[in-house]
C-alpha cells in the first residue's frame, strides 16, 4: 500500500515534467514484445512513460483488437522491468476497473471515445474516487465542444489530473495526414484550458513514420508540453499501425534531435526586441482589419447596385478571376496558396454574407 501511494505522488509529479514524453508499442502483442520494448525505451534515457494499447477500437473488424485483460499483468512486468510508468487507453467502465485493479499509472481516452458523449460518461462514473491521471485525446471529428465536454465530464468525477493529446482530426479524402493536425484547433483548446498538460500525437496525425519528427518539432515550436509517439522492436511487423511506429532507438535519436524551445522570455533584451516587433504586428492587423473593412463597404455598395439590377451575388467567374490574381500575386510575396485560399474564402464569404442582407433588406 505505502509503494503504491509513493508511486502515484512519483506519476503525478513526472505529469509536470517538460517536455514529457511517452512511448511504446500501439498494441501490446505478447509479453515479451512489451517488456522489451520497455527496457530498450527506457535505455534511450529519452521517455518517461511507457504506453500500449490492450484493447484496440479499430475503425472496421476484422484487425487486431488487442489483447485483453491478460496484457495487464505483462505491464506490470515492463513497469518492474524497466522503471517506466504504463498508460493505457481505456473506453469502457470495465476496462476503467481492471486498468485500476492491475495499478496502471495513467489513463487515457481515445479519439473514438471522446466522441461519445455517452462511453466518456460511462468511463467517468467508474472513475469517481480513483486517483489517477487520465489524458482526453480530442474527438476524431473537428468539434472542440466535444473535447471540453470530455474534459468536464472527467473533472466532474473528481479526476483532479487531466491532460490532453492532440490527435489530430479525420477528414475525408487523402492528404499528406491520416490525421489532419488542424492545429489551430489544438491551439484553441490550449487557451481554453491555460495550464493543462497538452502533449501532441505525431504518431496517429501522420501515419506514417518518415514525417514523425517534422510533426514534433511543430509541436513543440507551438509550445506544447510533450509528444506521445508509438515504437515497436519490429515496427514493420507490428499487429496495429505498423506503418507509423519506429524502434526505440529511433525514437530515442528523435527525441534527442528535436529543438527545444522555450516560452519564456527571461532576458530583458530579448523581452524589449520581441515587444518592439509584436507592436509591429499589432500595428499592422489593426490596418489589415481597417482595410478589411473599408472593403465590405465596397461589397455593400456593390450589393446595392446588384440589387437594383437584379443581378446575382455570385458570379463564378469573377471569383475564380479573383483567386487567380491572388495567388500570382501571394506567391510574390512568399504566401503560400493554402493561406490565400483560405484568406479569400473566409472574405469571400463575409463580403456575400454583407450583399445578402442588403439584397434582403
Ligand atoms: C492509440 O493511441 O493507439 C489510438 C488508438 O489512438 P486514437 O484514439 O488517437 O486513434
Ligand atoms: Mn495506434
Amino acid at each position: 500500500m505505502e509503494q503504491a501511494i509513493e508511486t502515484k505522488k512519483g506519476v503525478e509529479a513526472l505529469l509536470q515534467k517538460r517536455p514529457l514524453i511517452i512511448s511504446g508499442p500501439c498494441s501490446a502483442e505478447t509479453e515479451d514484445q512489451v517488456v522489451q520494448t520497455a527496457t530498450r525505451l527506457a535505455a534511450t534515457g529519452k521517455v518517461d512513460i511507457l504506453r500500449a494499447g490492450i484493447w484496440k477500437p479499430r475503425t472496421r473488424p476484422g484487425s487486431f483488437e488487442g489483447i485483453g485483460t491478460k496484457g495487464l499483468p505483462w505491464l506490470q512486468q515492463a513497469r518492474k522491468e524497466s522503471g517506466l510508468p504504463v498508460a493505457i487507453e481505456v473506453a469502457t467502465a470495465k476496462q476503467v476497473e481492471d486498468a485500476l485493479h492491475f495499478g496502471v499509472d495513467v489513463l487515457w481516452i481515445g479519439a473514438r471515445t471522446t466522441v461519445n458523449p455517452f462511453s466518456v460518461q460511462d468511463v467517468a462514473d467508474a472513475l469517481k474516487g480513483a486517483d489517477v491521471p487520465v489524458l482526453i485525446k480530442n474527438p476524431i471529428n473537428p468539434d472542440l465542444e466535444l473535447w471540453i465536454g470530455a474534459v468536464e465530464r472527467v473533472a466532474n468525477a473528481g479526476i483532479k489530473n487531466i491532460g490532453l493529446i492532440h490527435r489530430g482530426f479525420s477528414s475525408y479524402g487523402n492528404t499528406e495526414y491520416r490525421n489532419a493536425p488542424m492545429w489551430h484547433l489544438a491551439i484553441e483548446m490550449k487557451r481554453r484550458n491555460p495550464g493543462m498538460l497538452m502533449i501532441n500525437d505525431p504518431s496517429h496525425i501522420c501515419g506514417r513514420r518518415d514525417i514523425l519528427l517534422d510533426v514534433a518539432q511543430k509541436a513543440i515550436d507551438l509550445d506544447f508540453d510533450g509528444l506521445i509517439i508509438e515504437s515497436h522492436i519490429d515496427p514493420d511487423n507490428a499487429w496495429s499501425d505498423a506503418k507509423q511506429q519506429v524502434t526505440p532507438e529511433r525514437l530515442g535519436e528523435m527525441i534527442g534531435s528535436i529543438v527545444w524551445r522555450t516560452e519564456e522570455i527571461d532576458s530583458e533584451e530579448l523581452h524589449a526586441v520581441m515587444e518592439k516587433m509584436r507592436q509591429q504586428i499589432n500595428q499592422l492587423d489593426d490596418e489589415l482589419l481597417q482595410l478589411i473593412g473599408q472593403r465590405m463597404k465596397v461589397a455593400d455598395k456593390i450589393g446595392e447596385y446588384k440589387k437594383d439590377n437584379n443581378i446575382t451575388i455570385l458570379q463564378t467567374n469573377r471569383w475564380n478571376a479573383i483567386l487567380a490574381r491572388a495567388y500570382e500575386r501571394g506567391e510574390k510575396l512568399g504566401l503560400s496558396q493554402e493561406f490565400i485560399t483560405k484568406y479569400f474564402d473566409a472574405v469571400h464569404m463575409e463580403s456575400i454574407n454583407h450583399q445578402n442582407k442588403i439584397m434582403n433588406s
